[in-house]
């Protein structure tokens, strides 16, 4: 058992900077990558239901009249499936800038370049904040300035599992899921009633 954990922390040191620990964390890890391959899930965190909610509580805080813009941004970096190099290139500061770049020379606005790249920033952080379990761990979050990946260790958001295979399959991301509204309703709930608020407070007559 103990060469099993030595083979896996050697091939995590030598894929994945740990940005930050917790405590306990490791032996959590360790357990979930050892004796359950079969079952570890897999490195796409959080579902891009989370990441559309994330981009829109951007969009509603900072361009609201570009909610839908700023969802798509948030959900965008997982694009990289597609070319089978993902959590590498998209899930960094360096594309979620050239994002607000391409928007900023397509629509000559500065606040909706921002909230872009600040919603295409929330992807990076949580898939940081995530639960990858298949390495590399992590995102490449320096490109191009480190290769390496980032990863917190925080078990924030569950993964999504692609192992359609598993009698919990369903049950697993569905849990996930419902996790991720948990988490970010309540901010979006807040950022959209203060929208509605002041959309409301605009339209009204002044009676002073
Ligand atoms: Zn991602």
């Amino acid at each position: 058992m103990t060469g099993e954990f030595t083979r896996i922390f050697n091939k995590l040191g030598e894929l994945t900077t740990f940005a930050s620990f917790r405590p306990g964390s490791e032996i959590l890890r360790t357990i979930r990558l050892t004796g359950r391959d079969e079952t570890a899930y897999g490195g796409s965190v959080p579902s891009p239901i989370g990441h559309l909610l994330g981009g829109a509580i951007v969009g509603y805080a900072i361009a609201p009249s570009a909610v839908l813009l700023c969802a798509v941004a948030g959900a965008a970096p997982d694009v990289d499936f597609l070319w089978g190099r993902h959590n590498q290139e998209t899930h960094s500061i360096a594309a979620a800038i050239a994002a607000g770049l391409v928007v900023l020379a397509w629509k000559r606005d500065a606040r909706l370049a921002a909230a872009v790249t600040i919603a295409w920033l929330s992807h990076v952080l949580f898939d940081w904040l995530g639960s990858d379990t298949t390495p590399p761990l992590g995102v490449k979050a320096l490109w191009p300035l480190s290769s390496e990946y980032y990863f917190s260790n925080a078990f924030f958001f569950e993964a999504i599992s692609r192992r359609y295979w598993l009698d919990n399959f369903i049950s697993h991301n569905l849990w996930a899921v419902a996790r991720e509204i948990l988490i970010l309703g309540p901010p979006l709930a807040i950022v959209m009633s203060i929208r509605l608020r002041a959309r409301r407070r605009s339209h009204r007559p002044d009676t002073a």
